[in-house]
């Protein structure tokens, strides 16, 4: 049995080392930059794996390929061992989120949990928005609407120059002395959530995102 040990978004940050290293190579960058550049995506690659294996650490090393080709087979090797995201059922979903009655699900059927950090869908009837992700080991979902905007700007998430709409949602906060009392808080998120799977490499902004929306 292959032991999975990569997630989506370290899949993606390797992926991007990837690029980079590609991307000098088209340049004909002269042999030593080459080199610094491929050392420097090894020593990233490898910074993200900290507790790996000796075999982890050998299958990881880039140092040993040379072509486009290599680099190819190397990414849909590390493909085999990206960790899915949780399988989730409609009446899990349901219970996250008790105040929609009539809750839209999500396709749960066509999605690939491989390529997914965050499972999230729209519901356009209500201009809503729904994030699912797994927090320090158990899953929770957050609620909010959705504005679309009409430029291009970095996605908080995935840190991407891309098509965003405004997501805002309730905090669970609670001032004990008024019940009145809610905060909300928002930011600038990939319109599309599939494209924001492909491109996430950490996170840092995700968690700290949902942890601020769930803190009570
Ligand atoms: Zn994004």
């Amino acid at each position: 049995m292959t032991n999975k040990f990569i997630n989506n978004e370290q899949f993606n940050y390797v992926k991007s080392q990837i690029a980079l290293i590609n991307d000098s190579m088209k340049k004909n960058v002269p042999e030593k930059v080459l080199m610094a550049v491929i050392d420097l995506a090894n020593s990233r690659i490898s910074a993200l794996f900290p507790n790996a294996s000796m075999e982890q650490q050998n299958m990881l090393d880039i140092s040993k390929l040379k072509s486009d080709k290599e680099y190819n087979q190397y990414i849909e090797g590390l493909a085999t061992y990206l960790l899915p995201f949780p399988l989730v059922t409609e009446q899990q979903l349901k219970k996250m989120f008790p105040k929609q009655k009539k809750l839209k699900l999500p396709d749960l059927e066509s999605i690939d949990y491989s390529k997914l950090t965050y499972l999230c869908w729209n519901d356009l009837r209500s201009n809503k928005k729904f994030i699912v992700y797994e927090l320090n080991g158990k899953l929770v979902g957050i609620e909010g609407s959705l504005t679309p905007t009409s430029k291009k700007n970095l996605c908080t998430f995935c840190n991407c120059f891309t098509e965003v709409s405004y997501f805002s949602t309730i905090t669970k906060a609670k001032k004990s002395k008024n019940p009145d009392y809610y905060k909300a808080i928002g930011n600038l998120i990939c319109t599309d959530s599939t494209e924001c799977n492909q491109q996430i490499t950490n996170v840092e902004h995700l968690t700290a995102f949902l942890s601020e929306a769930l803190a009570k």
